[in-house]
């Protein structure tokens, strides 16, 4: 089973502060950490060969700094880490992301597995598994929660929906993106940490991926964040009295008021 994480770098959103002046994140001094959903996924991978044998790789996209979160990788076990560091990729909104992402994955792939996370706790659209996905042409399943079974032919996992869970099966390869795990990431053992040292973090530019300049980056990002702010709270509370038909007539009375409903 060859199986790629997706891993991300992001602030430690609990300690970021927004620039109120430049309506941005200020990340100066805010450390860095492993997007929590993809430790998720790195853990889930890691089980997945504890049980049907195999070969994790992980890739990140980002500033050198970020090889940091591949190394840590690397320490609990993982086979192989890359890292995609490039001006050309700066500024990258999902699209882009997706795009350089999927070019990486056809020049260091192929693989059956690919694990995503539900989302990045920055940019937090959950749009990058789904992107990647669809530029490769690869089945996806989101909000996986569990893996039920891993077979020769396909895998079945169970998902989170709006009506509780369901169990999906897929063929190979296949997009999964995974929710927070109960179960935390290992800690790492010394053997792992020890046999890390022997592996390399592979560099790659978009010359190596022959990615299009076009397509990577601020270039290839029909996206704009314009502002970033926290939505001020108004703590205005009204109470509706009666009993439920009453209060469902006043409601809907609001509602028009407010010219939600016609
Ligand atoms: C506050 C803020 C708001 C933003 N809003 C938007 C927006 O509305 N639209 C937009 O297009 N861009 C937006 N961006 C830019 C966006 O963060 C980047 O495009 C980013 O690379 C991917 O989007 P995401 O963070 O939402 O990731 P998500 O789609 O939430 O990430 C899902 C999963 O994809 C993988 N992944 C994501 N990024 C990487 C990476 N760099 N390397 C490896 N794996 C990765 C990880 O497994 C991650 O768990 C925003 C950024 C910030 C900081």
């Amino acid at each position: 089973m060859k199986i790629l994480v997706c891993m991300k770098q992001v602030p430690d959103t609990q300690k970021v502060k927004m620039d109120p002046v430049k309506n941005t994140l200020i990340r100066k001094g805010v450390p860095s950490i492993t997007n929590p959903f993809d430790e998720s996924g790195l853990e889930c991978a890691l089980e997945i060969r504890e049980s049907a044998g195999g070969e994790i790789s992980v890739l990140s996209m980002g500033i050198p700094d970020s090889e940091c979160i591949l190394r840590d990788a690397l320490s609990l076990g993982a086979d192989r880490a890359f890292l995609l560091t490039d001006r050309a990729f700066a500024g990258a909104d999902t699209l882009a992301t997706s795009y350089t992402l999927s070019m990486a994955i056809k020049k260091i792939g192929p693989f059956d597995l690919l694990v995503f996370g539900k989302q990045a706790i920055d940019g937090d659209t959950g749009q990058v598994g789904p992107g990647v996905a669809s530029i490769l042409e690869y089945p996806v399943i989101t909000f996986v929660t569990g893996v039920h079974a891993i077979q020769r032919d396909r895998i079945v996992v169970e998902r989170m929906v709006d009506s509780g869970r369901e169990i999906v099966s897929s063929g190979y390869p296949v997009v999964l993106t995974v929710v927070k795990a109960k179960k935390r990431l290992r800690m790492p053992r010394l053997t792992t940490i020890i046999d890390s040292f022997e592996k390399r973090v592979v560099r790659l530019g978009a010359d190596d991926i022959e990615a299009e300049s076009a397509r990577c980056g601020l270039k290839g990002s029909p996206t704009r964040v314009k502002k970033v702010f926290s939505p001020k709270k108004h703590a205005r509370v009204r109470y509706i009295e009666g009993n439920a038909a009453e209060q469902a007539k006043a409601l809907v009375g609001v509602f028009r008021g407010k010219g939600i409903i016609p």
